[in-house]
C-alpha cells in the first residue's frame, strides 16, 4: 500500500472533482457522491476503493472546514498536512454519511447480534368460519409451517460431539474495528456474520443453520361468541427463539361469514319476518328461526310495519361466558296484491266503518280481472 507522503498527495479539489470556488454544498454533494461510490463495504474486492475513499474523506475534512480550507488555499498540504482528525470533524461525518449508511453500521453502534437471546417472531394464522361456529364456538386443528431450534444440535449448529469454535476474524467479538481515514469504524465480522462464532463441522440436519422449519399440527378451540376480525392469540406458537430466546406467538385472524337470514350486530342477531297486515292489526304468534333454534314469537296486536320485536337472550353469548344478547325481528307487513270478491267486500266494509274513502271497483278493473 503505498504511503501518503505530503509531496505525492493529490490536490483535494482535483481529488472532489470540484472547482477551487466550489461552495460547501457544492463540496458535500460531491464527496457524497465519492463515499457511496468507494466505500468499503461495498467495495470488498477492489483493495484501492479504500485508499480513494480515505483520500476522499481527507479532501472533504480539509474543504468542508472553512479554517483549514483557507489555510489550504494558502499553503497547500504543507498548511493541513499536520493537523489531526478531531472529535467536531467526526460528528460532521456523521451528519454527512449517517443517512447513506446508517450510524449503526458505520459506526458499529447497536448493530451486533452475536449470542443474545432473541424472540421468534410472531405468526399470522387466518381462518375462516361459519356464523354459527363463531356464535357457538369451535375446536379447530391447524397446520402452522414455522422455523424452530434444530433438535439435533440444540440450536449450536454443529455437528454432534463437535461446537462452533471463537472466529478468528474478530476474535470471537462479533464485530471487528479498522482504521477508515480519520476515524475508527466497527462493522460486523463478515467471516462469522456477528455472532463471533464459526461452525468447523456443520450439522447434517440443520446444514448449519441452527433452524429448522417444520410443520406444526395444533388443535385450537375458538371461543363462543367471537366476530368478525376477532384474532386470538396462542402464546408461544409463533416461529422459535433464537439463542435460547422465547418463541412468538401464534395470532389467529378470524374471518366469519355471511348467514342467508340472520345479520349480526355485536352480540344481537337481526332478522326480518313477513306478517300479513291482518296479523300485523290483530295480533298473532309467529315461529321465527333464531340461533337458538325456532322461538315463539308474539306479535301484539297494532303492530306497525319496520317494528322490531325482541327476543330477549337468543342472540350471540359472550365471549366472556357471561350472558347473551338478543334476536330482534324486524317485522315488514304484507299487503295482499290481489282480493277474492269475498276479501274486497270485507275490506270495504271495514274502510267504510273506519272512514277510509277508498277507490270505488271500476268497469276497467273487471275487465282486467276477466282476463288475467
Ligand atoms: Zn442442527
Ligand atoms: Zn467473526
Amino acid at each position: 500500500m503505498p504511503t501518503m507522503s505530503s509531496t505525492q498527495k493529490r490536490d483535494y479539489y482535483e481529488v472532489l472533482g470540484v472547482n477551487r470556488d466550489a461552495s460547501l454544498e457544492e463540496i458535500k454533494k460531491a464527496y457524497r457522491r465519492l463515499a457511496v461510490k468507494y466505500h468499503p463495504d461495498k467495495n470488498p474486492d477492489h483493495p484501492d476503493a479504500d485508499e480513494k475513499f480515505k483520500e476522499a474523506s481527507e479532501a472533504y475534512s480539509v474543504l468542508s472546514d472553512q479554517d483549514k480550507r483557507a489555510r489550504y488555499d494558502r499553503f497547500g498540504h504543507q498548511g493541513v498536512g499536520s493537523q489531526p482528525f478531531d472529535a467536531a470533524d467526526f460528528v460532521d461525518f456523521s451528519d454527512i454519511l449517517g443517512d447513506l449508511f446508517g450510524f449503526g453500521d458505520l459506526f458499529g453502534g447497536g448493530r451486533r447480534r452475536g449470542n443474545r437471546p432473541v424472540r421468534g417472531a410472531d405468526l399470522r394464522y387466518d381462518v375462516s368460519i361459519s356464523f354459527e361456529e363463531a356464535v357457538f364456538g369451535k375446536e379447530l386443528e391447524i397446520e402452522i409451517p414455522r422455523s424452530v431450534t434444530c433438535g439435533t444440535c440444540k440450536g449450536s449448529g454443529a455437528k454432534a460431539g463437535s461446537s462452533p469454535v471463537s472466529c478468528t476474524g474478530c476474535g470471537g467479538r462479533g464485530q471487528v474495528r479498522f482504521q477508515q481515514g480519520f476515524f475508527a469504524v466497527s462493522r460486523t465480522c463478515p467471516q462469522c456474520g456477528g455472532s463471533g462464532q464459526v461452525i468447523k463441522d456443520k450439522c447434517a440436519t440443520c446444514n448449519g443453520a441452527a433452524r429448522v422449519r417444520e410443520t406444526r399440527k395444533l388443535t385450537i378451540r375458538i371461543p363462543q361468541g367471537v366476530d368478525e376480525g376477532s384474532r386470538l392469540r396462542v402464546g408461544g406458537e409463533g416461529e422459535g427463539g433464537i439463542n435460547g430466546g422465547p418463541a412468538g406467538d401464534l395470532y389467529v385472524f378470524i374471518d366469519v361469514a355471511d348467514h342467508e337470514r340472520f345479520v349480526r350486530k355485536d352480540y344481537d342477531v337481526h332478522s326480518e319476518e313477513e306478517l300479513g297486515f291482518t296479523q300485523a292489526a290483530l295480533g298473532a304468534e309467529l315461529k321465527v328461526k333464531t340461533v337458538w333454534g325456532e322461538e315463539t314469537l308474539v306479535i301484539p296486536p297494532g303492530t306497525q310495519p319496520q317494528e322490531t320485536i325482541r327476543l330477549r337472550g337468543k342472540g350471540v353469548p359472550f365471549v366472556d361466558g357471561n350472558g347473551k344478547g338478543d334476536h330482534w325481528v324486524h317485522v315488514n307487513v304484507r299487503v295482499p296484491k290481489k282480493l277474492t270478491d269475498a276479501q274486497r267486500k270485507l275490506l270495504e266494509e271495514y274502510a267504510e266503518l273506519e272512514g277510509d274513502d277508498v277507490k270505488e271497483r271500476g268497469m276497467l278493473d273487471k275487465v282486467k280481472e276477466f282476463f288475467s
